[in-house]
């Protein structure tokens, strides 16, 4: 039996490991006894009142949030729910959310109604702590190589996956530019996405032939076809094996164009295999993987350790490294953030650190310092308007005066440099070229905001398309831009890891690129064939 799916590249032979999830909580929620029940909502409650109580001090609205936690009320129905209704915690608060909201929202006052939405939020935020309490490894069984076939990956559980036992994956929702296919790519682990109903059709432990190249996976195939398969699978090995001959040296074109290929990567085992793989240096090191496996908010000391780890392993050859871009679908379990129907297009990426200016500038001191000891560069994400930019670079020299006071060294000259992922910038792009170092397009953010289509969201994946007219077009005119303004631009999203689409970019005047470590030998050979 065979069924189809979107795939990123390469081949998986193996043993299927089937995980069915709860998707309405992310993790699967174990109802226990009443007395445990109060417990975990009584630890919830109290969490999200310390949380809250923290964040009172930046702005008002939170105060009010807070005085909502701490409401007796609020806390003798989630009681009640549970003792006398039978309630498991998340239930009994959801419960209680609406009888306040319904309480808001009766009320004949344009105000109090709207006050029906900060209870939601609170109540939201403390099944956070409930979700985050009770969150366990449902991979954790995952003890051998295997297939591993799932409903859906969320970045968040990236740091939960064993990527040394797993060969291959298949989900029946997601995208192939969502973070888990992303990173899996990174690690050159073949991907199916969009596969339906594969977690009922396929069982643990039926045999799996992956064909992430054409879309496909064989469950249980004929010897015939298990034959066909290590064929080709062994013909693509041996050009794989002579395109790395040659990756770590130069990509040049016939012409005589130079064209770093850079890498991207999330954590310092990912730089490492770039820069086996013939990386010439890192071009986006998502530096919110490194912010997910820890159990709390790295502090200054803890990032600037990081940073210069990441700066020793590449040497002299450049890291830039973009600044924490969560939101939308990239959360920190020690960071609940308020509801928001429309998560995407809310307060994610740099908005989101420029309301928490402590977060930033922590950060940029960090990187900052990380750069006496390598050749750093510093990416703000997910840009829209340049006033923000202007914020973040004030924000950035405020950090750089604050280390002069303190004697530390930093890269004086060090650049700073956008990601192109809005509309806004595209528009722009001339008045956003004359502020900065460099742009770095990224084409998965890029193409949901230009082609109005969800990268995550398998029924719109006909308009999620990086190779649409539109998009081109965009790319033209902010290549041209930067060029105006004598400052390079590549590619980081995941369009620049295909090498059918190598010479389209060269041709459109990308200067460099920045690719999954897999690719990198084969976008090499691509370079050297451009006329
Ligand atoms: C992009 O949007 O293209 C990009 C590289 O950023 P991320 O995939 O991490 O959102
Ligand atoms: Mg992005």
């Amino acid at each position: 039996m065979i069924l189809q799916g979107i795939g990123t590249n390469g081949l998986a032979m193996g043993e299927a490991y089937v995980v069915q999830r709860d998707m309405t909580t992310g993790h699967s929620y174990q109802k226990g006894s009443c007395e445990e029940e109060l417990h975990s909502a009584t630890e919830a409650l109290q969490k999200a009142k310390e949380h809250l109580l923290k964040l009172a001090g930046e702005n008002d609205i939170f105060s009010a949030h807070f005085e909502i936690a701490d409401d007796p009320a609020l806390q003798e129905v989630i009681e009640s729910n549970i003792r006398v209704n039978d309630m498991s915690a998340p239930d009994a608060i959801e419960a209680a959310s609406k009888v306040f909201e319904n309480l808001f929202k009766d009320i004949d006052d344009a105000y109090l109604q709207a006050r029906a939405d900060d209870v939601r939020d609170v109540c939201m935020q403390i099944k956070a702590f409930i979700r985050q309490s009770s969150q366990k490894n449902p991979f954790q069984g995952i003890s051998h190589k295997c297939i591993l076939v799932t409903n859906e990956l969320l970045p968040s559980d990236i740091p939960l996956l064993n990527f040394d036992n797993i060969t291959g994956i298949i989900t029946s929702k997601g995208n192939p530019t969502s973070h888990v296919c992303i990173i899996a790519s990174n690690k050159g682990i073949p991907a199916l996405v969009g596969t339906a109903h594969c977690t009922e059709t396929i069982k643990s432990g039926d045999c799996l032939l992956l064909d992430a190249d054409n879309g496909k996976v064989h469950i249980n195939p004929s010897p015939d076809c298990i034959h066909d398969f290590e064929l080709k699978a062994g013909l693509q090995k041996h050009d794989q094996a002579e395109a790395v001959k040659n990756a770590r040296l130069t990509a040049v074109t016939i012409g005589g164009r130079v064209v770093p290929v850079l890498a991207n990567a999330g954590s310092p085992d990912d730089i490492r295999k770039a820069l086996e793989s013939g990386a010439d240096g890192i071009g986006l090191l998502r530096s919110e993987f490194l912010f997910m496996e820890q159990e709390r908010c790295p502090d200054e000391e803890t990032q600037v350790q990081a940073y210069t780890h990441a700066a020793k392993l590449c040497r002299q050859q450049s890291l830039t490294i973009r600044t924490l871009d969560i939101g939308g679908d990239k959360l920190l379990p020690y960071m609940p953030l308020p509801h928001e129907d429309n998560p995407f297009l809310g307060q994610r990426g740099i908005r989101l650190t420029l309301a928490h200016v402590e977060l930033f500038k922590t950060q940029i001191r960090a990187i900052l310092r990380a750069s006496s000891e390598g050749n750093i560069q510093i990416m703000l994400p997910f840009i829209s308007d340049i006033l923000e930019l202007e914020h973040a670079t004030e924000l950035i020299e405020e950090c750089k005066k604050e280390l002069d006071c303190r004697h530390i060294a930093y890269d004086k000259m060090i650049k700073t440099g956008i990601m192109v992922e809005t509309p806004s910038v595209v528009l722009l792009a001339s008045e956003f070229a004359s502020r900065v170092d460099f742009f770095s397009i990224g084409t998965n953010d890029l193409t949901q905001y230009i082609m109005a289509a969800d990268r995550g969201n398998n029924q719109v994946s006909k308009y999620y398309n990086s190779t649409h007219p539109a998009l081109l077009k965009a790319m033209q005119l902010i290549a041209s831009a930067a060029h105006q303004h004598n400052i390079p631009v590549s590619v980081c999203g995941e369009l620049a890891s295909d090498p059918n689409y190598t010479h389209m970019l060269l041709n459109i005047g990308i200067d460099r690129l920045s690719v999954n470590s897999s690719a990198i030998p084969l976008i090499k050979e691509k370079i050297r064939n451009y006329k």
